[in-house]
């Protein structure tokens, strides 16, 4: 759904992006800011749940 279009569907709700304004970050395409920093923050919630040892890459 939506690949090979520029910008789709917001990564976080799911939402059609519009023209006009959306954010994109990280390879991923968000209807606002507001989607994004949810996003975000619900990455590094699973990623500090998932791996507890991620500090150790470098
Ligand atoms: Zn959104």
């Amino acid at each position: 759904m939506g690949i090979g279009n520029r910008a789709g569907t917001c990564s976080s709700c799911g939402k059609r992006l519009t023209r006009k304004h959306w954010y994109y970050r990280n390879n991923k395409y968000f209807c606002k800011k507001r989607c994004w920093v949810t996003e975000v923050e619900k990455a590094q919630t699973e990623a500090a749940k998932s791996e507890p040892s991620k500090a150790a890459a470098s």
